[in-house]
């Protein structure tokens, strides 16, 4: 098989997926969950036209001149809105978010005003008509439109649809992804470590990189490097319930020890491509198993987090049903010479910073070892090269990938 170009295997990935079901929710619990459909106001806010300041609510034509002195009839705080109406020639006292009473037009704000005594209010400035009102539905009214579907809830959007008194949400499921680890020198975190061996960094890059995309990882654990061992952790597969997307990580090449097409072809892996022209990266196999999608991808961290922030993370979106799909792309100026690119579309992991006019100058980090850990905690981006892009210089623009902050 040749080598996929990245735009071609990122088209075949995502064909393989759509949204799935939804479900309602709270919306104490909606925080970073993906809306299924449009959620709209159930009330009108503000509900009545409210004071927008602490002061006194009276008709504009009363104080066209100023100082203009009206009479004090009543108070106005938040939550008790005064019974009488305001005539010509008097004032209430009122706060901020008090409900604005009858007659009256116009808030003066309390630092414009003076008491002559306890029943007396002198207007120093006035103001036209409507000043420091808010008029009823000036946020938003019942049946308006608030949220899309295909949105992800930040707090933002969560304080407003309470505001809109929304108290649940319609949400699409969370994807269950299935993680399997392979490795004969793979031990888990926290475990002690023998001379030959290394810890499995890889499942939690992976289940932490599902989880900040909106998925539930469902950890299958490690599996050996041998027939028996995989095949408990296919027949753990097909004992879980409902996932959406099969992961594995390692033994996706070509080494002895690299099993995964092997075995897993003896029990219904449908190879759909394998190999793309990236780097790093280049063994990820996507295929068919278990009646589901399944990415296989390469044991080398670095390799497996481009490739699953280039197909993985898309899936996850699509699955979503988000509105935008995959890691934002930007564009920033290059801090440094960089050499021509050869035939993989490269990914290399940088770190920009903005400089004092808003522009990304971006750093690509200087050792490009895709089993390096420490450079890709730090990356805050990948830096973009096409194939056979010609050598760039610094100050030129390049495209880069952003990573999650
Ligand atoms: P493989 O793709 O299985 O040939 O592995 C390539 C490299 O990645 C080897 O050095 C492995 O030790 C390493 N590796 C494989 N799986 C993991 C993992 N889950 N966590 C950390 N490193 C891994
Ligand atoms: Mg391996």
């Amino acid at each position: 098989m040749s080598l996929i170009p990245v735009d071609q295997a990122l088209e075949i990935v995502c064909r393989e997926f759509s949204r799935l079901e939804s479900e309602e929710i709270a919306l104490d619990q909606a925080l970073g969950r993906t809306t299924a459909t449009a959620h709209f106001a159930a009330i009108t806010q503000p509900p009545f036209d409210a004071s927008a300041m602490d002061g006194y609510a009276m008709r504009a034509d009363d104080i066209a001149n100023c100082p203009a002195t009206l009479k004090l009839v009543g108070e106005a705080p938040a939550g008790k809105s005064h019974s009488g109406m305001v005539l010509p020639g008097t004032a209430v006292r009122i706060f901020t978010g008090g409900p604005v009473p009858t007659g009256a037009d116009t808030v003066i704000m309390q630092e414009n005003t003076e008491r002559p005594d306890e029943a007396t209010v002198r207007i120093m400035t006035g103001a036209e008509k409507g000043r420091n009102i808010r008029p009823r539905g000036n946020d938003f009214s019942e049946g308006q439109n608030l949220v899309d579907g295909g949105t992800v809830l930040t707090s933002r959007h969560i304080g407003m649809m309470a505001a809109a008194n929304i108290p649940t949400v319609s949400v699409t499921r969370k994807p269950r992804i299935a993680l399997l680890s392979t490795g004969d020198e793979l031990i888990t975190v926290g475990g002690t470590a023998g001379p030959d061996q290394i810890v499995n960094s890889n499942n939690l890059l992976m289940s932490s990189l599902i989880r900040e995309n909106g998925g539930v990882p469902v950890d299958l654990g490690i599996a050996r490097d041998n027939q028996a061992s995989l095949e408990e952790k296919i027949a753990l597969l097909k004992a879980t319930e409902k996932i959406d997307l099969f992961i594995t990580i390692g033994g996706a090449s070509v080494g002895d020890h690299d099993l995964i097409q092997k075995i897993l072809g003896q029990h219904g892996l449908e190879v759909i491509f394998w190999k793309i022209a990236i780097r790093p990266g280049k063994p990820m196999i996507f295929g068919r198993f278990n009646n589901g999608p399944m990415i296989g991808l390469p044991g080398n961290p670095a390799s497996a987090y481009v490739c699953a922030v280039n197909f993985m993370v898309p899936a996850l979106h699509i699955m979503l049903g988000r509105e935008t799909v995959g890691a934002p792309q930007s564009r920033a100026l290059l801090a440094h010479d960089v050499p021509e690119n050869g035939a993989r579309q490269d990914y290399m992991r940088a770190h920009y910073v903005e400089n004092t006019d808003g522009e990304k100058i971006v750093t690509a980090t200087p050792r490009q070892d895709s089993a390096k850990l420490s450079t890709l905690a730090h990356a805050n981006c990948l830096l973009l090269r096409p194939p056979h892009a010609p050598a760039a210089t610094k100050g030129e623009k390049v495209k880069i990938v952003l990573l999650t902050p």
